[in-house]
């Protein structure tokens, strides 16, 4: 049966998600498709007024439901039934994800769906697994370090993986007690809407799981102010991140979260497979066109096989399959706006000015959309824009290296450390190098989270606090509370 749909026959949920149902609301800014330009709907912006009646919902479904305090077992089975709806609509679903996103929906449906409803599963099962200890106290005290969730977390998600980003938030907050107030992008709202109302008729409380839509300025600052909501965790760019920051520190302090951006290098030694190598670098840098936290941006290869890499990504590089995402036989993503294309087009003619040489790509594609040519630059110095900064886009950069300190040197970003990734047949060389580099992950001789969702991830220095996935993600939404007995 083929995946492709007409994107205009779909009907998208208009309004906030609160206390269980749809809350309508006048549109305020056009929601476009970047397959194609065309205004498919709109969204709404919630202000403070809206922020505060959902975290009210949340906060009355987490008295009247006692979700938090219901045998942990409980959790467990409600969040399955949840993962179980995500399955059974991962068709609708998928084209939700599809029609306004980047995401093409061969990947949507069986990639995107379905890693959030496993992300759904693998969070529940922690939920009667996990708790408190009985701590190594004197012999005449009982201590006890006890683990409770915080109440109301507040999740905001970037518009590069909607789905699965929300899935992220979801999975953890809500299998350790707690009710969740999300605000997806405003440029990717509705599927975090339709998660809501399967969380509804999964049978998990009305309000548990509350959608407020908008943007970073009014939405998602009276969110993070809101002295109702207990914890922050935040996925998308670092100067939203420092502006979050900004906001608790003046507002009120609570725990924070933050997924932010990288610019993570690739190091290739002269005893890699380079054909594995070049395999993993494109997929790593054209994966949804470049527009992922974790893209392998930078080529850092050893200069004896440079040229012969090079090749090898050229040939690969020409191999995309760009098309809307609503056409099943798509694979390589457009650009989420023109914005976003205008700026991957600026930072590029700076990094020019600056002496990068264009080896292929470089402009839009030539058809509708906001497509934009898989792109290389050699010539780059460690200074040049398109080597310092995160561009989001297709455009993989290529740097020589002789010696390990070197490829050290080259591959750590002053304000980066979110991912890295190595190839070489040596292994004591992949642990040195794995061991000496300052990012959150590093990936050897393959590039790109697994499924393997009991690695954390997140990232060093400007890259983040905290983890995602992971029992650090499930434990980063329970806090610890000590209590002695004397006996
Ligand atoms: P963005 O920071 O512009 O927006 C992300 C979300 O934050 C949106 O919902 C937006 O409305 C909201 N927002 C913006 N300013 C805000 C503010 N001051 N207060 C509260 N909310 C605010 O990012 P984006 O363009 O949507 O996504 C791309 C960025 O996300 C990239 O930098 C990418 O690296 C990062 N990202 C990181 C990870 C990770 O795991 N580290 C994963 C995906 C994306």
């Amino acid at each position: 049966m083929s995946l492709s749909f007409d994107p205009a026959a779909i009907e998208l949920p208009e309004g906030h998600h609160i206390g269980g149902r749809l809350v309508p609301a006048e549109t305020q800014m056009p929601v476009l498709r970047p397959s194609d330009g065309v205004a498919q709907a709109g969204c709404p912006i919630a202000d403070a007024g809206i922020v505060d009646q959902a975290v009210e919902a949340a906060k009355t479904a987490l008295k009247t439901s006692g979700w938090a305090g219901l045998r942990p077992r409980e959790r467990v089975k409600a969040l399955h039934r949840f993962a179980d709806l995500i399955e059974t609509e991962a068709e609708r679903l998928g084209r939700l994800e599809s029609v306004v996103s980047t995401r093409p929906i061969a990947q949507s449906i069986s990639g995107d769906v379905a890693i959030t409803a496993e992300q759904i599963r693998f969070f529940a099962e922690f939920a009667d697994k996990e708790g408190g200890t009985v701590a190594p106290t004197a012999q005449d005290k009982l201590g006890l370090i006890e683990s409770e969730p915080y109440g109301v977390v507040g999740a905001i998600t970037p518009w590069n993986f909607p789905i699965s980003m929300a899935g992220w938030k979801l999975g953890p907050a809500l299998a350790a007690g707690n009710a969740v107030v999300l605000k997806p992008s405003e440029m990717t709202p509705f599927t975090a809407v339709a998660l809501a109302e399967l969380s509804v008729r999964a049978g998990l409380p009305e309000g548990l799981v509350n959608v407020v839509l908008g943007d970073g300025a009014t939405t998602g600052n009276a969110l993070t102010g809101h002295p109702g909501i207990a914890k922050i965790s935040f996925t998308g760019s670092t100067a939203a991140g420092a502006a979050i920051m900004g906001n608790i520190a003046r507002t009120g302090i609570k725990p924070m979260t933050l997924e932010l951006g990288g610019k993570s290098p690739q190091i290739v030694f002269a005893d890699a497979d380079l054909d594995l190598a070049a395999d993993c670098i494109t997929r790593g840098i054209l994966s949804n066109a470049g527009q992922v936290c974790v893209a392998g941006s930078r080529v850092v290869a050893e200069a004896s096989i440079l040229d012969a890499l090079r090749e090898r990504l050229v040939a690969r590089f020409a191999q995309i399959a760009p098309g809307p995402t609503w056409d099943e036989t798509s694979s390589y993503s457009p650009i989420i706006s023109e914005r976003q294309l205008a700026r991957i087009k600026t930072i590029l003619s700076s990094a020019r000015q600056t002496g990068a040489e264009l080896i292929i790509g470089g402009e839009r594609l030539d058809r509708a959309g906001s497509f934009f040519a898989p792109t290389i630059l050699a010539g780059v110095g460690p200074d040049s824009p398109a080597v310092r900064e995160e561009i989001f886009g297709p455009v993989l950069t290529l740097q020589a290296f002789t010696d390990e300190a070197e490829a050290l040197a080259l591959a750590d970003h002053p304000d980066y450390g979110l991912c890295a990734g190595v190839y070489t047949a040596n292994l004591s060389r992949a642990i040195r190098i794995t061991r000496s580099i300052r990012a959150g992950t590093v990936w050897v001789n393959r590039y790109g989270r697994s499924t393997d969702h009991i690695l954390p991830t997140g990232g060093y220095k400007g890259s983040g606090l905290g983890k995602d996935l992971g029992r650090e993600a499930y434990e980063a939404n329970r806090r610890q509370k000590s209590v002695l007995i004397d006996l």
